[in-house]
């Protein structure tokens, strides 16, 4: 089972979303063709194409960070169990909606997954509807393969967006055609570090790549030699090349209080059979997204590791 952990938090920069909005349409101009932020009120995301476990992304909202990178390198702590319910609970916000990207409960999957949080979390008022994937490698012919998770349970690391899965007021996004060198979730957290500085904005919701193809990972079993370097993780990871239309869940943040934090980490699933941790697509000429964020209000930081490193972040 789960086990309790401590907590950190710190308070997060909340800009008005106008601002936002004015401040993510000029930096994703310098790296898409085509790009239009506004505010609008949150469509149904439970509906085609996001078929996510709530229909919005609003309400008291937050992001947390547990565990990380370092309880997977360089040998994993298998043992580092999350359950997500805890979380919200420990957060005060229990029945919250949970999306994110994180690793699948070892010993629930019985092997090393992606996992893609998708839940609207049960408490006294609400019923748990848990629309979670995960993606793993068959280990036999390094193909893959994304399912149904009925769990709340993670393994080593997740960061979490929570809210109260409400409509409301959202950022909507959309960008194609890149022609700079960012992905598009690092393109948003760099121009709101580069605008905010130290003050750290969170930032949590979904995005759709609609056309076009991503560079995905997906963890295989664990490395039997203990990995010491990002060459390390990259020689580990399996690489894959997926195709639109790919839903992601995705949270950053744009600078760290000094909690060690994963700044970003976007995982995502599809109805056909693609799925995992997104780093970049590979058709810039063709991509195009759509995406739907709010900023967070808090940041917990759960678990955090004593010794720690920056090895197999990305970031
Ligand atoms: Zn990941």
């Amino acid at each position: 089972m789960a086990d309790k952990y401590p907590v950190e938090q710190a308070d997060l920069h909340i800009p008005e979303l106008q601002e936002l909005a004015r401040v993510l349409q000029d930096g994703l101009g310098e790296n898409f063709e085509s790009v239009s932020v506004n505010v609008v009120d949150c469509p149904d995301l439970t509906q085609e194409p996001f078929t996510l476990a709530a229909s919005g992304i609003c309400g008291k909202s937050c992001l947390a960070d547990a565990g990380g990178p370092p309880y997977l390198i360089p040998t994993p702590q298998i043992n580092k169990t999350y359950s997500i319910d805890k979380i919200a609970n420990e957060v005060g916000m229990p029945g919250a909606f949970a999306l994110g990207a994180g690793a699948g409960h070892y010993q629930y999957v019985g092997t090393v997954a992606e996992l893609m949080p998708n839940v609207q979390l049960g408490s006294e008022c609400t019923h748990e509807k848990n629309l979670t994937h995960m993606s793993k490698v068959i280990p036999e012919d390094d193909s893959y393969k994304v399912e149904k998770y009925q769990s709340t349970n993670c393994s080593l690391m997740v960061n979490l967006f929570l809210s109260e899965g409400k409509p409301g007021k959202v950022l909507e996004i959309k960008a194609s055609k890149r022609k700079g060198p960012e992905n598009f979730v690092t393109c948003m957290r760099k121009t709101l570090q580069t605008k905010y500085g130290d003050k750290p904005v969170g930032m949590g919701g979904t995005f759709v790549m609609e056309k076009g193809k991503a560079k995905i990972h997906i963890m295989p079993e664990f490395s039997k030699t203990p990995i010491t370097s990002n060459e390390d993780v990259n020689n580990w990871l399996k690489f894959y090349e997926m195709k639109a239309p790919l839903i992601a869940l995705s949270v950053f943040v744009s600078n760290d209080p000094g909690l060690d934090l994963r700044v970003e980490h976007s995982h995502c699933f599809s109805h056909h059979g693609d799925g995992g941790h997104y780093h970049y697509d590979v058709t810039p000429d063709e991509v195009s997204y759509l995406g739907y964020y709010v900023p967070a209000e808090k940041i917990y930081r759960v678990d955090r590791p004593q010794a720690t490193h920056k090895i197999g972040r990305d970031d």
